[in-house]
Parts: C-alpha cells; structure tokens; sequence
C-alpha cells in the first residue's frame, strides 16, 4: 500500500512520562507505516521546556495558529516537587493554560462510548460534550476576609476619573468578600467558538448560567450568547436543523441527567470545571476523555484530558510491566488527522483517522482492552493487555480495515 500524502503539516507537541511514551508507540505503530507523516515537531517535554525558558510552548502555540491543527501529548504542569526531580531554572506554568491564552480558545471534552463501558446514567446513549469557558471569574477573583464591621464597595474609576460605586455589604461582623469579573471580548469568543463547534460537529446547544439571581453579571453572558445567535449563528444552525437554548444552570443539570446525550453542554469557567469531571466519572473513565481546545480563529489542539500517568511511568521506568489505555491519545491523533484532511480536502486522510478509530472500537468490542477498562466492563472473557500490546491489538484491526 502507498502511504497517504498530506499537504500541511500538523503541529506535533511531545509530553512527558507514560504519555511521551506512548506518543511514540502510536507513530511508530499506528501512523508511520500508513501516513507519509508531515508534523512541525514542538518538545514540550519538561526537560525541554525547561532548556528553552518555556519558549518552545509559546512557539509551538503560535505555530497552531499559523498551520490551524495541533495534537499534543500530556504534559507535566510543575510543582515544587517537579522543580527538585527534574532540577529546574523555574516553576513553569502549565503549558495548557500558556497554550490556552495564545489561542484565546474554549476547551471541548467529550467521552468516548465504547462496547461493555456502560455510563452510569442509564438514559445516555450518545456522549455530553462540555464547553468550559476557560477566562476570569473565581478563577481571576480577588478575596479578602473581613475581620469585624464596616463597609465593603465595588467603585470604578473611569479612566477620565468619574466613578461608579455599589455597596456590597455593611458589615455588623467579621466575614469574607470576593470581587470577580470577565471581559465582554473573552465571553463574545466563548460564545462564537461554541457555535462554531456546534455547527462543525452538527450537535445541539445547551448553555445554562444563573441570571434570575445574577441580574447583571450572569445575564451579560445570557445577552452575548443570545445576540451573536441572532446576528450570524441562527440562519446556520436552521439550515442545518441544529437547535440554540439557553436554561437556568439548575435546569440544565436537571434536563442534563434525563438526556439521551449528543450535544453541547456551554458551561462557565466554575460550572464546567465541577460539570466536566462529573460527567468523565459518570461516562466511565478518566482515561476516556478527549478534549480540543478550540480558538475563535478556528485553530484545533486535540488531546487526551487525562495526565501524564505518571504511578504508571514509575513502573515502567522500574521495568515492571504498565497496561496504560491510550486510546484518548490515539483518539486526539486522529482528531487532528481528520480535522487536517477536511481543511486540505484530502479525504484519505480522513478516511484514515475514522478507520483508526473505528480499530480501536473493534478492539474493545473483540473483548481486548487495558485494564483500567477491563476491571469496569460489563463484558465476559475479557483480555487484559499491556501498554504496547493493546496498541499491537488495534494495529491487527486496523490492517484488517485498510485491506
Ligand atoms: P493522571 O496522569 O491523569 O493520572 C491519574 C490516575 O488516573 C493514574 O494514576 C491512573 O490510575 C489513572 N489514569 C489516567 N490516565 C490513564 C490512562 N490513560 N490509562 C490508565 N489509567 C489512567 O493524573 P496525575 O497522576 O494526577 O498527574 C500526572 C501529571 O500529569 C502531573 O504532573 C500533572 O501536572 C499532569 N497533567 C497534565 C495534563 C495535561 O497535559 N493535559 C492534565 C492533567 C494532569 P491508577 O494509578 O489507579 O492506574
Ligand atoms: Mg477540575
């Protein structure tokens, strides 16, 4: 068989530990024989990143937005105890959160529904993609605790020096206050990436703030959303018989549980931190979870949401055996394969990441699988295979769909 040619390259961010590991089972397994492979390769692994100042994050963010699809490996986020094992100049921020505010972009996750992996809400069918806003709010708020009475003001100084103020509480006592905000241009991008998104994978959307109890703040959101819908999304999604609502938070998560699945789930930042790692739970497993960060430009970056897995790293570097699933790191190469081939028309490509996929099913369906997923399957006579065998194992699927 002739290997399939690309046209541009996609950009290709290593990580670090089992992922890295993995990362390199999948190329030379399940990419290299088949795809004449054009990458722009970016070494986000921490030694790296720690070589370079963290340039090479910032320069691989930027080559996402000149080439539009990126596929990145997990990636250690340091801490103290990082910055002692891997003896480094400083404690780097998360190459994700670096990434994220380049591609000013919205973080799309979605579980992957598998044969005998059965969520624990009876009702899904299809999976819950949650769209977490991922700027300001509690994560950007300032604090202070209040130790006895007085006054609390919010108070605006315009820049011509007028000033707007609001009391927010009198206090008769000791208590704790909070000041938050967001950006009208941060939420109007949340806003459009989720419509974009919506209408690129045809789904429904759901978006779900408080605004009868937040009149201004939650309702601004309620706003933007509602008036970009109308000016440039509600002929598109009507064409495409695809359906905008907004509902109370409350009654969202209410709606959310009935659900047969098979939509988009609009969070804010708080609300989709909680939603997201809920429904990873409830669809099964951590380790089957995708996310693509999607920037309003219309840049991709597809990811698995799972770690770096590193108790599992350990083993290995130890010699010991690992049976680490890698399917949510094969589902983001294929994301960023299929995505490429529909922005170059090259649709062998795409052809390619779908029947990559459609291996991995197989596999699970053949009762082969890893053991995070072999220990909560519903499935008999299940083969428990390790790290590289599981990857041998799509690989036979996979032949058998390219013959
Ligand atoms: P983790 O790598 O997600 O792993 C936590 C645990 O979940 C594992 O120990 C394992 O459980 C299970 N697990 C996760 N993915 C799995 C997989 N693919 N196959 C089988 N089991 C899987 O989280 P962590 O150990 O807390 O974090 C490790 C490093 O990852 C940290 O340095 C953190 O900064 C980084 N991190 C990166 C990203 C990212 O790049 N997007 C996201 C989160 C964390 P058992 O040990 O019970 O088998
Ligand atoms: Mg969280």
């Amino acid at each position: 068989m002739e290997k399939i040619k690309m046209t541009t390259p996609i950009v290709e961010m290593d990580g670090d530990e089992m992922t890295r590991v993995i990362w390199k089972m999948i190329k030379d397994e399940l990419l290299l024989p088949y795809i004449d492979l054009k990458t722009e390769y970016y070494d986000l692994g921490l030694p790296y990143r720690d070589e370079t100042n963290d340039q090479v994050t910032i320069d691989s963010a930027n080559a996402t937005l000149k080439y539009g699809v990126a596929v990145k490996c997990a990636t250690i986020t340091p801490n103290a105890a990082r910055v002692k094992e891997y003896n480094l100049k400083e404690m780097w921020k998360s190459p994700n959160a670096t990434i994220r505010a380049i591609l000013d972009g919205t973080v799309f996750r979605a579980p992957l529904l598998v044969d005998g992996v059965e969520p624990y809400d009876r009702a899904w069918k299809k999976p819950i993609t949650i769209a977490r806003h991922a700027y300001g709010d509690i994560y950007k708020a300032s604090e202070m605790q209040i130790p006895g009475p007085g006054k609390v003001e919010l108070v605006y100084t315009a820049e011509d020096g007028t000033e707007k103020r609001v009391l927010v509480h009198d206090f008769k006592g000791a208590g704790i206050v909070q000041g938050m905000h967001n950006l009208d241009s941060s939420i109007e991008n949340f806003a459009r990436t989720c419509f974009e998104y919506a209408l690129s994978t045809k789904q429904d959307l759901w978006f779900g703030a408080k605004d009868t109890i937040s009149k201004t703040y939650d309702h601004h959101f309620k706003d933007i959303f509602a008036d970009l819908y109308e000016k440039e999304y509600k002929g598109k999604f009507q064409a495409l018989g695809i359906e905008y609502f907004y509902t109370l938070i409350d009654d969202a998560v209410a709606r959310v549980i009935r659900s047969e699945g098979g939509f988009i789930w609009a969070c804010k930042n708080y609300d989709g931190d909680v939603m997201s790692d809920m429904l990873a739970t409830a669809f099964g497993s951590l380790s089957m979870m995708t996310s693509v960060l999607v920037s309003p430009t219309g840049a991709y970056e597809y990811e698995a949401a799972h770690g770096t897995v590193q108790r599992h790293y350990y083993k290995h570097l130890a010699g010991e055996e690992t049976s680490t699933n890698s399917i949510a790191t094969i589902f983001a190469w294929t994301g960023a394969l299929k995505k490429r081939g529909e922005m170059d028309g090259l649709k062998e490509l795409t052809a390619f990441g779908e029947k990559l996929e459609q291996a991995v099913y197989n596999t699970i369906a053949s009762g082969r699988m890893t053991k995070d997923l072999a220990l909560i399957t519903t499935k008999e006579d299940v083969t428990t295979l390790n790290t590289e065998g599981f990857i041998l194992a799509v690989k036979e699927e996979l032949e058998k769909l390219l013959r």
